[in-house]
């Protein structure tokens, strides 16, 4: 049975590695065709809010999911439950290469041999990741962004990805409620965090010029682009030292970035003004 074959999705469980912010999102996009999802997470209570958030959302996204059909996330206690018979598998684990790279080598050991594995990295390309990993030609990466509100997934291969698997995704994901782009080429950032770095970084080296301050690159952004939230705005929600870490991974590969731009979030990062979560941040109206 082919993995396009919508018996095949409602028939077959999937499994998500990891159930924080992105991890349980994953999980409420696939259980959207009926199916099975099996979520894993040594964090008990993680794992068990990552449940109860599909099981809230779940009825709303199938009302947006053409065919869609109310599926289920369980609870499972180890990785070797969560995969048996799984047809795929994403991991959701927190962004540390080496912990990716122990992650993808045992999914490799104890999953189905034909299951599908994905990493949902949004800065380490699955490339990186399969040092130990025997057959990666099953192996790929899925990069999601913030679904339900954000349904883009990125696929790209780890080098050795069978062309074929990567076709078959971008059959299957738009039955998930998913919008799948295709990075043809190895790429630290995939495709729109490194056009969105380009933004920021720009941005902040306005800002760092003197050229104009955030509120203002904000307006005039909105403005031009039609956009309802600037960048400065954006940062703020994710968190400056997010911020810093993703451009100083991009600036040790690409040796020549501005400096300055990283010096301004070090300034405000020095002071405890982190964005929304500290209650300031290029703005200081989160109290
Ligand atoms: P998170 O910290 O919210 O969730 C990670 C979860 O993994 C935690 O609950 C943790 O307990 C769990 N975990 C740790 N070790 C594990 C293990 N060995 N096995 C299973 N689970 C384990 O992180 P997140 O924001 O969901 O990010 C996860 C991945 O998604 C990262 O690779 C990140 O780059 C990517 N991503 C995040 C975003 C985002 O906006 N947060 C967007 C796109 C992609």
């Amino acid at each position: 049975m082919s993995i396009t074959d919508p018996n095949h999705l409602i028939n077959k469980p999937m499994a998500v590695i990891g159930a924080g912010t992105l991890g349980r999102r994953i999980a409420l996009m696939l259980a959207t065709r009926g199916g099975e999802v099996r979520l894993y997470d040594p964090n008990e209570t993680v794992l068990s809010e990552g449940v109860s958030f599909v099981e809230e959302n779940i009825q709303s996204q199938v009302q947006k999911t053409n065919d869609g059909r109310v599926g289920k996330a369980v609870i499972t206690s180890s990785m070797t439950e969560a995969v048996a018979g799984a047809w795929l598998i994403i991991e959701a684990v927190p962004e540390s290469i080496e912990l990716k790279r122990k992650v993808l080598h045992e999914l490799d050991e104890i999953s189905d041999s034909e299951a599908i594995i994905a990493s949902n990295s949004s800065s380490f390309p699955s490339s990186q990741l399969i040092d130990k990993v025997s057959r990666p030609e099953r192996v790929l990466s899925a990069h999601f962004y913030m679904p339900p509100r954000v349904t883009a997934v990125e696929l790209m291969s780890c080098g050795k990805t069978s062309p074929n698997l990567i076709q078959k995704l971008i059959e299957v994901f738009p039955m998930f409620g998913l919008q799948p782009f295709h990075v043809r080429e190895d790429s630290v950032g995939l495709i729109f965090n490194r056009v969105w770095a380009a933004i920021k970084r720009e941005s902040l080296y306005v800002v760092a010029q003197g050229v104009s301050t955030p509120s203002e690159v904000d307006d005039i952004f909105k403005l031009v682009i039609g956009a309802t939230q600037g960048p400065f705005r954006n940062m703020d929600e994710v968190g400056l030292d997010v911020v810093l870490a993703i451009e100083e991974h991009y600036a040790e590969l690409r040796p020549g970035l501005p400096e300055e731009v990283r010096t301004l979030l070090k300034e405000y990062i020095s002071k405890g003004w982190l964005g929304v979560k500290t209650g300031r941040g290029f703005y200081n109206d989160y109290q």
